[in-house]
């Protein structure tokens, strides 16, 4: 590790070259393309920032915007302003770790950090043909809330693996992969928290599912198409796509009828286990987690809003 020198007084004029804005893009991929296009490794640019711990590996350091994002303190985003050209109001708009609670403490000498995991999401790779549509062929890394994108667009699933290959999935070999998506999104933009706590909890219930029999016919199969490995932790939030979201339906459903007792907590379970059987799955692995699940709903359990159309 080695302390990379600040400018004493800060940039002074832009660089030439403009990287173009793109929305929810992470500082660290922002930056790197502003370098790159101006013929500047990354390493050499972040000395034009301010100061910061970098690994005296320049090739380490030009992965950083696949592993982790950048933050700034204000004078390290002043110096990004100067340098990119570009307001901080619309850089703060495009950024979303420039916001002011991701901004780093200190305030005399420009700062940046790259921390070991980005602190407000995940970097996740932007769909490649919506860049080349844009006339940007450098990656782009989005901040994601989830490990995970899907371009509906291209059809493309991106992750935030750190391995290269493949750097996406093309659904077109998945589609009930990317039924499941367009069904979360309508069931996000539906119930807005409630859908997304719903998802949330149903991920973490097949998550251990999948832990719990990985080899699962329908799981390995659908991993063969992605041309992911079955075993692989980075195939999980793909693979089990369409069980999760039948999964959080039939929570907000259950949730919807307000009635917890043990006759419709039965009734659920059966539900569950019809749905589970259906995919072929085996449901008395996943039972215990859904058990746990139920055992947090109650009386006092948050109502998700009218359920209708469904
Ligand atoms: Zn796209």
């Amino acid at each position: 590790m080695t302390d990379a020198p600040g400018l004493r007084f800060g940039p002074r004029w832009p660089l030439p070259g403009r990287a173009r804005l793109v929305g929810g893009e992470s500082t660290g991929s922002f930056v790197a393309r502003l370098a790159h296009g101006n013929g500047l490794g990354l390493a050499e640019f972040l000395g034009r920032v301010g100061q910061g711990q970098a690994s005296a590996d320049p090739e380490r350091v030009e992965r950083y915007p696949q592993s982790t994002e950048m933050y700034v303190n204000e004078p390290g985003l002043r110096h990004l302003v100067v340098l990119s050209g570009l307001p901080v109001e619309l850089l703060r708009r495009a950024l979303p770790s420039l916001a002011e609670e991701y901004v780093l403490p200190g305030g005399r000498e420009a700062l940046w950090q790259w921390p070991w995991e980005a602190e407000n999401g995940y970097p996740v790779r932007r769909c490649a043909l919506c860049g080349y549509a844009r006339q940007i062929g450098e990656p782009v890394w989005l901040m994601s809330p989830q490990p995970w994108q899907v371009c509906l667009r291209h059809l493309r699933w991106t992750d935030d693996s750190r391995s290269q290959e493949p750097s996406f999935v093309d659904l077109r070999v998945l589609p009930e992969c990317s039924r499941a998506h367009q069904e979360r999104l309508r069931l996000m933009r539906r119930f807005k928290a409630a859908g997304t706590r719903v998802f949330a909890d149903a991920s973490r219930i097949v998550r251990c599912w999948w832990t719990g029999m990985p080899d699962e016919p329908l799981w390995a199969e659908r991993a063969w198409r992605a041309g992911l490995g079955a075993r692989t932790s980075r195939a999980v939030p793909l693979v089990t796509y369409p069980e999760t979201v039948a999964v959080a339906w039939s929570m907000l459903r259950f949730e919807q009828t307000g009635r917890f007792g043990t006759a419709d907590r039965t009734r659920w379970l059966a539900d569950m286990e019809h749905l589970m059987a259906g995919a072929g799955l085996d449901y008395a692995v996943g039972r215990d987690e859904l058990l746990r699940w139920l055992d947090d709903r109650g009386s006092g359990a948050p109502s998700p809003g009218p359920l209708r159309g469904r």
